[in-house]
């Protein structure tokens, strides 16, 4: 039976035919590997995801984590899980040998740890938030930081948090209010609220390692005056060894939707609740300089954001996989025209609305997951390309990428576990499978990490726009190359290529016409508009890419035959979606911005 998790023949076609993975074991950070150590890694993301998270994903659905006010439970399938994560090491599947981990490229990684978040994606928060945390340290923290708290993070004895949300300041960061007093010892006492915080409390790791934003006080306003610091649940002593509570604790649980196995908490910081060395305030110790507490947080978003984008892909891929089983064996109605009342029903996958939605659902989940895969490739690029202009040119590529990656899947795979509900029919809408919880767990990914609102404004009003357009001038150029390839490879490829061409000059000209007098109000009023569109697009480069790591036609099997087939769908009904989207944009159209508030 091919697992209805994620399908590894789409993730060796991805990482080998298409992105050539093993190339990079040519490059000194890689040399230890090969094709059967990328092969042995992914079997063991496979199984393990398999046969330790899948089977408690409905489980900590229905229990979700209770508060008793003193602790927090959730049910013990959960931690037997996380174990035997740790057990695989997959953690630090990426990180450097120095630090224990096991240098796969970024793109192997990134695949193993997709079949973790299609198999229970609350679980697996649990290690994303804690490997995003350790990265930030590595990248920002001081060696004695490294050593006090990543080495027990990737050994799996702490896990990570990143406390940025308040009550009143989510996608306004620049408005929170949580204080760092500096001490005459060098740390800091922190006090205030954090809202929304995933892991936030829980026993299944021996401490808890929050990376919290804060203002040490007299710092600028706005976003140039915040701070970040490492507050444990903890303290943790020069040895290594447990000390006295911290004054964090927590406030309640949020009760959520989805992603209810994760934990999601109100935490307060400074309330007296403990008093490490005998008086209230959370002690804190401050990461790097002052004031640059959104700049290293932003290392761990943009990572996370990807991270966010991959288990939005991982939803809707097992959504697709589960409908498309569901799809070949529930027996329903007869062909348009059959005439005899007593032939058997056939299976609903006959039907060619049901295809369309199977079809549908295919050409988002595996352009998705190429994105997805293209975004950790660059990221092997970004540090290991022998040259320093391809790294920097990959450096900016992932920078206009990732507010898409993070954005496209969370919007597309959402609506490819909505298609998934439809499938089943009355069955999607009950409990009795699992695509309604898919698609509850994956509402989630348009909110969080920056909300798709705000990825638009990222998209639009930063990243097209940096150092005088370079970064909307490198997308279309990458894309521009694969247009001329597929129209030297001739045949179909080239009537894609043409198409897809179309598109690309219409994002140059929408994205001169927005900013043409340079006012940001009428620019970005329908930012939203526009990231869908150049989404579109981009997953249309991602269609045609795939399209030419493809078997000549008629050479391949029916693998290949799928792909050619989704990406044709892509082109032929979705891609055409974004000409009445670029003819708003280009019209700079005012109706949103002329909406007085008074008049709803
Ligand atoms: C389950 C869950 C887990 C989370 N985990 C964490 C975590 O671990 N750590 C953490 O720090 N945070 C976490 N968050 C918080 C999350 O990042 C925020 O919810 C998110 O940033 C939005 O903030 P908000 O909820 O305050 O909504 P608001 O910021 O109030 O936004 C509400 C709406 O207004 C729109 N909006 C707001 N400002 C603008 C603007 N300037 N222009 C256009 N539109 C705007 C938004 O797009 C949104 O549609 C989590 C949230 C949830 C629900």
């Amino acid at each position: 039976m091919p697992s209805t998790l994620l399908s590894r023949r789409d993730l060796d076609f991805l990482l080998h035919d298409w992105l050539r993975v093993c190339q990079l074991v040519e490059r000194p950070r890689y040399a230890e590997h090969s094709r059967e150590t990328f092969d042995d890694a992914l079997d063991l993301a496979e199984r393990v995801a398999t046969e330790q998270f899948a089977p408690h994903n409905r489980a900590a659905d229905l229990a979700e984590p209770t508060f008793d006010g003193q602790r927090v439970r959730l049910i013990p399938q959960v931690r037997a899980a996380l174990d035997s994560f740790a057990e695989t090491g997959l953690l630090t599947a990426g990180l450097d040998a120095s630090v224990g981990g096991l240098q796969l490229p970024h793109a192997v990684a990134a695949a193993c740890f997709t079949w973790f978040q299609a198999a229970n994606v609350a679980t697996s928060a649990y290690p994303f938030l804690t490997l995003g945390n350790a990265n930030l340290l590595l990248a920002h923290g001081s060696a004695e930081q490294v050593d006090t708290y990543v080495r027990p993070m990737l050994e799996g004895r702490f896990f990570g948090t990143m406390c940025l949300s308040e009550p009143h300041a989510g996608s306004s960061l620049a408005d929170i209010t949580t204080r760092a007093e500096p001490q005459a010892d060098g740390t800091y006492r922190l006090f205030g609220t954090k809202m929304w915080i995933s892991g936030g409390d829980h026993e299944l790791a021996e401490n808890i390692v929050h990376l919290v934003l804060a203002r040490i006080p007299g710092a600028p306003l706005g976003v140039k005056g915040i701070s970040l610091f490492i507050v444990p649940k903890v303290l943790v002593g020069a040895d290594g060894s447990l000390g006295d509570r911290n004054d964090v604790v927590l406030a309640g649980l949020n009760h959520k939707m989805g992603f209810r196995g994760t934990t999601n908490t109100l935490l307060s910081f400074g309330d007296g609740g403990h008093t490490p060395g005998g008086r209230p305030g959370a002690v804190g110790h401050l990461v790097g300089a002052p004031h640059q507490g959104l700049a290293q947080m932003f290392h761990m978003m943009n990572e996370a954001r990807i991270g966010v984008g991959a288990g939005a892909t991982a939803l809707g891929y097992t959504g697709y996989l589960k409908s498309l089983a569901y799809a070949r064996q529930r027996p329903q109605g007869r062909p348009v025209g059959a005439k005899d009342p007593a032939a058997a029903q056939v299976p609903i996958i006959d039907h060619p609305d049901v295809r369309r939605m199977l079809l549908a659902q295919k050409s988002y989940v595996e352009g998705a997951l190429a994105l997805v895969l293209y975004c950790a490739r660059l990221l092997d690029e970004q540090k290991t390309a022998p040259d320093d202009a391809d790294r920097a040119r990959a450096h900016l590529l992932l920078d206009v990428l990732t507010p898409i990656t993070k954005s496209w899947p969370s919007q597309w795979c959402l609506a490819a576990n909505d298609l998934a509900i439809q499938v089943l029919g009355g069955a999607g809408y009950t409990r009795d499978h699992d695509v309604e919880q898919h698609y509850r767990d994956n509402r989630l990914n348009p909110i969080h990490e920056g909300t798709h609102g705000i990825q638009a404004l990222d998209l639009l009003g930063r990243k097209m726009t940096m150092q005088g357009g370079a970064g909307l001038a490198l997308l279309t150029r990458t894309i521009g190359d694969t247009i001329e390839r597929a129209r030297r490879a001739g045949g179909e490829a080239a009537g894609l290529a043409d198409r897809l061409a179309g598109a690309v000059d219409r994002v140059t000209a929408v994205t001169g016409r927005l900013w043409a007098d340079g006012d940001p109000v009428l620019a970005l009023a329908n930012a939203s508009a526009y990231l869908e569109a150049v989404g579109h697009v981009v997953i249309a480069w991602m269609w045609l890419e795939q399209v030419l790591a493809l078997p000549p036609e008629g050479a391949g099997d029916a693998f290949h035959a799928g792909k050619r087939q989704a990406a044709r769908y892509f082109f032929t009904v979705e891609l055409p979606r974004t000409g009445p989207q670029f003819d708003l944009l280009a019209s700079r159209d005012r109706t949103t911005l002329d909406m007085r508030t008074d008049w709803f």
